[in-house]
């Protein structure tokens, strides 16, 4: 089938270039690779913010990116974005106009996405699902006034889980909140986040030997690793608070701007100072920006993985913890109650407590036994549920289940791209 995804501020190109790649760009584009690989043949459309990109780009055989005219061709803050989605859904409804062109389902991909695709895609009769990955209500709960989303925000998601085909959400506390925000059941499947499992394995290198932050220190440190955008809703402040009374254990912060430019980032500063203040400095490192394909080597140089945001959409770095069998530490919320199975893979606290946080630490740096235990576990949980092939697949089964309720149908996939080459 045709597939047009709509990813209005997250290009797949920039997961791939590793540059500002959140997870919103790396799902976008590990999902278009993996049902380009069954057989589909996907279309991305981004909006153009440099003038020297080309209208289409072909990504890897069957994925196209496009970049849409919409505002000017320059990096733009996410938050001014939405007065362009009338120009973004009048370029998609002109290239849907074509029957040669339209796609069979459209998926779109966070708040504003959702708003020029259900316009073009009511104009050209295709069907629309949405994946919010963030819903402005859980932000609006915990950011209160430093939410600097659009103010119609909450009352435009809303409306998009009521108008929309489908809504996919990505875990379940994010089905209870659509529920609760009034969205119907059966209107909406969920379907986690993947990993790349090939590229996240528990063997290979190991970056930044564990213990190489205990400079005149006796014996080996523990290491802690988290990876995160430097924001203060990721709670890395919980991790450094909870270090004064682990005393055996460093911590590694990865994420945020280039090495060169932390001391210029204001929660790189924030973070120090406070590290400073509680006598743990020397026994925190921020690494800043490691490029996603030498993460795996930073996170196997982990004896555990830390995640303690105070609220978490899906979280994709504990799943790439897991696939490199690492256990992980994290705060109870958010697709972390899907991925982490509590005394299984890891172990979850609640957000902003760095007693119980420390606690829960202690018991698995006492025991190696249960760290390697629990981290076995993680890599079999991941390669069950998580896997870009299985993600692709129970995507394909809601984008069926829509084209059904219109009557139309999709010819299966036949073979892989990787089929079809072992068959040449
Ligand atoms: N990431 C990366 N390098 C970094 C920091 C993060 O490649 O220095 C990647 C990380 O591996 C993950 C994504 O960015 O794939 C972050 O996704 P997540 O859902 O955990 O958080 P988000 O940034 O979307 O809130």
């Amino acid at each position: 089938m045709r597939i047009a995804m709509v990813s209005e501020h997250a290009s797949p190109l920039a997961a791939l270039g590793g540059v500002d790649a959140g997870g919103q760009n790396v799902h976008v584009a590990a999902l278009a690779l993996a049902l380009a690989q069954r057989g589909h043949e996907v279309e991305v459309y981004t909006r153009r913010d440099d003038p020297r990109a080309a209208r289409r780009v072909r990504m890897a055989p069957g994925v196209e990116v496009i970049h849409v005219r919409a505002g000017p061709a320059k990096p733009l803050p996410k938050d001014d974005l939405l007065a362009w989605m009338p120009a973004f859904a009048a370029d998609l409804a002109q290239t849907w106009a074509d029957p040669g062109r339209r796609p069979d389902v459209v998926h779109a991909h966070f708040w504003m996405s959702g708003v020029a695709a259900l316009d073009a895609g009511r104009r050209c009769d295709v069907p629309v699902l949405q994946t919010f990955h963030a819903l402005g209500s859980v932000k609006r709960r915990h950011q209160g006034d430093y939410d600097t989303s659009p103010a119609d925000r909450v009352a435009i998601e809303t409306a998009l889980a009521r108008d929309v085909d489908q809504v996919v959400a990505t875990c379940s506390d994010e089905l209870s909140e659509l529920l609760a925000a009034g969205a119907e059941h059966d209107r909406v499947s969920v379907v986690p986040c993947g990993v790349d499992t090939a590229h996240f394995t528990p063997e290979g290198p190991t970056a930044l030997r564990a213990g190489a932050l205990g400079r005149g220190s006796p014996g080996r440190r523990h290491r802690l690793v988290t990876v995160s955008r430097l924001v203060e809703r990721k709670g890395v402040e919980t991790i450094v608070r909870a270090l004064p009374v682990l005393d055996d254990a460093e911590l590694l912060v990865v994420g945020g701007p280039p090495a060169a430019a932390l001391h210029r980032d204001p929660e790189a500063i924030r973070l120090s100072a406070l590290a400073d203040d509680l006598g743990v400095l020397d026994r925190v490192q921020l690494v800043g920006r490691v490029d996603h394909g030498d993460l795996p080597a930073v996170l196997r140089s982990a004896d555990v993985v830390v995640a303690t945001p105070w609220y978490e959409p899906f979280g994709i770095v504990p799943l790439e913890a897991m696939a490199c069998g690492r256990p992980v530490v994290g705060s109870a919320v958010g697709g972390l109650l899907d991925t982490v199975e509590e005394g299984v893979t890891g172990a979850l606290v609640p957000a902003r407590d760095p007693a119980a946080l420390a606690a829960a630490l202690r018991t698995l740096l006492d025991d190696r036994r249960l760290r390697e235990r629990w981290g076995r576990a993680a890599r079999v949980r991941v390669l069950e549920r998580f896997g870009w092939d299985r993600v692709a697949a129970a995507t394909e089964r809601a984008y069926a289940e829509v084209l059904g309720r219109r009557g139309r149908s999709f010819a299966a996939p036949v073979m892989t791209y990787d089929e079809s080459l072992e068959a040449m």
